[in-house]
């Protein structure tokens, strides 16, 4: 392969960069489930800009709105002044995500980053208890500003100072290490009067771990953590930030638990194009903001209402939901076709992990995720260790290139 020239984002960008590391290549165009890098090389994308892009690169449903309303000169930095791309985008949301489920939310618009969600649902959850303290789950990530930094587990990454809430830590369910009640853990903190752990404000955790490793919850442990938290007048947050907007076959990844977070974050999919955007959903007696108590000048950008719009009018087309039926289930077969070759496969819908901890390691994972992208596929990993394999194809992924993808991956794993 021809030598590509990085000189220019290595003399100007600065080093904290780091996808560009793993993917070494000058990217250029998209199409659905392609990468095309400016020398002409395509990528099938089972990244999806970390969970960005559900609906495929440069949708052709949504681009066909957005180009429209930017040809009409729809109004696109709007604050949050009351604007038609937003009150479509609240009714679209709540006609299509919300009423079918019974969620009778309110819906605040945070800035371009779940990071901002997090951060919202975190200091409202502090308001309405008068508590500083948030029970978070070792393997989760919610984002690297400080506040949302202090729930997020990784060492690593906590090395630059946390702040804001007093945070304790409590496995996953089933995480790394095996099976361990954290439940019944919490009930004990919560109950001993002796622990050392005051009431908290809010218990967050995500529905299924992604950064984590790919740890989905059971039905059974978010319905015990939902019953836990409601006893102790503990708000329930939900982070749906990378599960969400149809992750794992349904809306919300929590719908499988048949529960009702006290607020829940979203962000990353919900713009529907890639473009930046995120809400928090909080329960209406919840809502005691003062006006502009969580405000930002990029609280609510019009391009991605009305990408969010159109994209919840592709979640409810039945063919949408029928397609993705079909690739979950293609899906679902690799994930059980290589549990057969002694591989630990976890997931859920268009996530699956595979889980090389006992099967070659950290040293391997790097090495499948090379050779996949010398043979085109672009796959993140994830995990403590990051030594899981994530695999994210668009949702609307048609099964021939899914297949492709699946195949390359395969390739790897065993020439690895
Ligand atoms: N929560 C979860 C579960 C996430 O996966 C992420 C992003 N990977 C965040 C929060 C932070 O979102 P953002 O990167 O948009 O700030």
């Amino acid at each position: 392969a021809k030598a590509v020239d990085f000189t220019v984002f290595d003399d100007l960008e600065s080093e904290v960069r780091v996808y560009c590391r793993k993917f070494p290549v000058v990217f250029h165009r998209a199409k659905g489930a392609e990468l095309y890098a400016a020398d002409g090389r395509m990528f099938i994308d089972f990244f999806c800009g970390a969970a960005a892009l559900n609906y495929g690169h440069n949708n052709d449903f949504i681009k066909r709105r957005i180009t429209e309303y930017l040809a009409a000169d729809g109004l696109v930095q709007g604050l949050d002044m009351y604007t038609v791309a937003k009150r479509d985008f609240l009714t679209t949301f709540a006609e299509t995500v919300l009423r079918p489920h019974d969620l009778d939310y309110k819906v605040q618009c945070c800035g371009p980053t779940g990071t901002d969600a997090v951060e919202a649902a975190l200091k409202l959850a502090c308001k309405v208890t008068g508590r500083r303290g948030v029970i978070a789950f070792s393997g989760a990530y919610h984002g690297l500003s400080r506040g949302s930094l202090a729930v997020t587990g990784e060492r690593q990454l906590r090395r630059g100072g946390t702040g804001g809430y007093d945070v304790t830590f409590v496995p996953y369910e089933d995480g790394p290490g095996g099976p361990f009640d954290s439940v019944a853990y919490i009930d004990r903190l919560l109950t001993d009067p002796s622990s050392g752990v005051d009431l908290p404000a809010a218990v967050i955790v995500e529905p299924m771990q992604m950064r984590g490793g790919v740890y989905p919850a059971s039905g059974d442990w978010l319905r015990r953590l939902r019953e836990l938290t409601e006893r102790y007048g503990v708000l329930l947050i939900c982070d749906e930030i990378q599960v969400g907007c149809g992750r794992t076959g349904t809306y919300f990844c929590f719908e499988h638990a048949r529960i009702t977070p006290d607020i829940v974050t979203v962000a990353k999919s919900v713009g529907g194009y890639g473009l930046p955007m995120s809400l928090v959903l909080l329960r209406r007696e919840l809502d005691i903001w003062e006006p502009g108590e969580h405000s930002g000048t990029f609280q609510g950008n019009q391009l991605a209402f009305v990408a969010a719009t159109a994209a919840c009018e592709l979640w409810r087309q039945p063919k949408f939901r029928t397609d993705l039926a079909v690739a979950v289930r293609r899906l679902g077969r690799f994930g059980r076709e290589l549990s057969t070759a002694d591989f630990t496969v976890r997931g859920a819908g268009m996530a699956l992990g595979i889980d090389l901890s006992d099967a070659g390691g950290p040293g391997r994972a790097a090495r499948v995720q090379r050779l996949a992208f010398d043979n085109g596929l672009i796959v993140e990993l994830c995990g403590r260790h990051e030594d899981v394999i994530k695999v994210l194809p668009p949702l609307n992924i048609d099964i021939p290139r899914l297949d492709r993808g699946l195949d390359v991956l395969r390739d790897a794993l065993r020439t690895t």
